[in-house]
């Protein structure tokens, strides 16, 4: 059983819409009790939710994050975008960048380390996602795919406190498949030598469940999980807290 602070954080993606906010009274309770022992809890709703969020969340413990970010740190002619500034004058504390999901919208690791100096100068905490294609994994470039990732992604930032890596691979995320155990083990253990600070925070993503949480739970070098599918339902995103403490 893990006895150490883990983060648990919910990328709700594009979905959910102001019905959705009633879902989050369980958690919120569940949150209040001491079930949920060192578990650290942050969600990351859509823009357009971060506000409600933050009001349903008054009085509790869990923090809000933006799902990702401008480069720009100044206000200015970007359609469609909201800047680090932005997230953190609203009250989110976490942002992620380099998401999987943007990385294939043309996202590339220059522009992932703009946002993430960006993000570190407006002081919010950044969720940096990492990992590689099913066709990377095939012709065994893992290691040279996150160590690119991370060395350009966090090029010219001296202090890394305030950066947690999530290593998503790509083909894990909302299919099902989780790594096996030991090479998520040897890979968390590759990406934590990349770092001087021993107590970087590496978290795991992609299709974290209620099910799989009981073998990824003692892989003992993981300091948190970054859940999509399964953190929509408050049930489940409270099972997979509690199942990683018992
Ligand atoms: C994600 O998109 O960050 C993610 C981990 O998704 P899922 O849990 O649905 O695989």
């Amino acid at each position: 059983m893990t006895n150490k602070n883990m983060y648990f954080i919910a990328n709700w993606k594009m979905f959910g819409d102001l019905r959705s906010l009633n879902s989050l009274d369980k958690v919120i309770k569940f949150s209040k009790s001491n079930k949920i022992n060192k578990g650290r809890l942050i969600y990351c709703p859509p823009y357009t939710l971060i506000s409600s969020f933050l009001k349903k969340f008054i009085n509790c413990q869990i923090d809000i994050g933006g799902q990702n970010c401008h480069e720009s740190e100044n206000s200015g002619p970007y359609t469609g975008f909201v800047n680090s500034r932005m997230l953190k004058n609203i009250g989110a504390n976490y942002v992620i960048i380099g998401h999987s999901e943007n990385r294939e919208k043309g996202e590339n690791n220059k522009l992932i380390n703009q946002k993430i100096k960006s993000a570190l100068k407006a002081k919010l905490k950044v969720i940096f996602c990492i990992g590689e294609s099913l066709t990377e994994k095939r012709k065994k470039k893992t290691k040279s795919i996150l160590s690119k990732q991370i060395k350009v992604g966090l090029d010219k930032i001296k202090n890394k406190k305030n950066i947690f890596i999530a290593y998503e691979p790509v083909w894990a995320i909302g299919t099902g498949i989780v790594p096996k155990s030991k090479d998520l083990l040897k890979i968390v253990k590759f990406i934590k030598s990349k770092f001087k600070d021993k107590s970087s925070k590496v978290l795991y993503g992609g299709s974290v469940n209620p099910q799989n949480i009981k073998s990824l739970k003692e892989i003992n070098n993981i300091d948190g999980f970054l859940i999509g599918g399964a953190s929509q339902n408050s049930k489940k995103f409270i099972d997979i807290v509690k199942k990683t403490y018992n």
